[in-house]
């Protein structure tokens, strides 16, 4: 079979493998979509950094590089273990791509996801989404519902991710939102907050591409930052700030627009994950009461909050994913078509789906 893996820095390349055996608590899962994410962007441009070092394999899964990258996938399931009862070929599935160690002190408290040993599927793990066949624990299959196409199981990943940031920030109906930065998660922010019942949704993003889909995910007003002064019309429209920020851009200016566009007593959930460390003027948050707090990823193991959540949630229609979606490549080409449009910084792409040749 056909797999993309991960040799180096800027070293992605496609080749042969032998489709892998099932163990007794797996299932096999062919492929029909994956989602290329920042993450995989980052191990592109300056990897290893979820992708364990060469010589140094995963205390869980063993792996170590060349691993096979893709984390956000859906597909169908091929094949089942001989201990797995609960799913049988033929069902139509997402991944969660979480594999915690379930013994480390973390894992004890049901924090999975800060689990000290935590792996992921198409990272740290033999298998991963970028091929026409991968092996996952059963443990981290979800069924998906008759009316959401398989193709859609890529995105219920990155959604678990605005799922439990907009959970962890509290987001109540009635709500007044801003969201720095609508790339894919950005965007999947402003449609989990639109589903948790945010009344007034704001956007700061540069790229004008980007500024439409958001409006298309059901942004009330977006803002040009280098255009406009976002906290002013953030601060003015709403008499004195946003109920809750949500920060997604990664960089410095997003921080302090996200801290200063809040109210008093306001919440600041940080979403994205920062190449650099940045300077804060902590009076920013002690003088006006604000609340800072962080979010990573989404639970995994026994847990399955945010997976089933966004799953009924796309069932019933409540969020619309397909504005996610900018392009459909073949496996084949994913380096070009792929991380080489992703990485520039001109492109107007937010989430490319990776489909295996039939
Ligand atoms: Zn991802
Ligand atoms: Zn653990």
């Amino acid at each position: 079979m056909e797999v993309a893996k991960w040799h180096g820095q800027q070293d992605v390349r496609v080749g042969e493998d032998d489709i892998p055996e099932t163990g007794k608590n797996e299932v096999r899962i062919k492929v029909e979509a994956a989602g290329i994410c920042g993450t995989d962007l980052h191990e592109y441009k300056a990897g290893p950094i979820f992708v364990p070092n060469f010589g140094e394999p995963n205390p869980i899964t063993g792996a170590e590089p060349p691993v096979p990258l893709g984390h956000e996938f859906g597909g169908v399931v091929d094949e089942v273990g001989s201990d797995v009862t609960e799913f049988s070929p033929g069902d139509s599935v997402a991944v969660n791509p979480g594999i915690a160690c379930g013994s480390c002190r973390y894992c004890d408290e049901g924090m999975y996801n800060q689990c000290e040993k935590l792996a992921f599927v198409g990272l740290s793990a033999k298998s991963g989404g970028f091929a026409e066949y991968a092996t996952v624990p059963a443990s981290n299959v979800h069924r998906l519902p008759d009316n959401v196409p398989t193709e859609y199981g890529a995105l219920v990943e990155p959604l678990s991710v605005c799922l439990r940031a907009v959970r962890r920030a509290g987001i109540q109906a009635g709500d007044s939102v801003a969201v720095f930065g609508t790339g894919p998660i950005g965007l999947g922010l402003v449609l989990c907050a639109t589903a948790a019942g945010a009344e007034q949704i704001f956007v700061s993003e540069p790229r004008d591409a980007r500024r439409q889909l958001a409006t298309d995910a059901g942004a009330d007003t977006v803002i040009d930052p280098t255009e406009m002064d976002a906290v002013a019309e953030i601060t003015e429209a709403t008499d004195g700030g946003v109920d809750i920020a949500l920060e997604a851009t990664g960089v410095q200016p997003g921080f302090e627009d996200a801290i200063q566009s809040t109210r008093p007593d306001g919440q600041v959930t940080i979403v994205s994950i920062s190449e650099d460390t940045f300077e804060i003027d902590t009076n920013s948050i002690v003088i006006p009461e604000r609340n800072i707090n962080g979010t990573l990823a989404y639970q995994t193991g026994p847990i399955k909050t945010e997976f089933e959540r966004v799953i009924n949630l796309l069932k019933k229609e409540k969020i619309d994913p397909s504005i996610l979606v900018t392009d459909r490549i073949n496996l084949k080409n994913i380096v070009s078509d792929g991380f080489e449009r992703l990485t520039d910084p001109e492109s107007n792409q937010v989430k490319i789906l990776v489909k295996p040749e039939e």
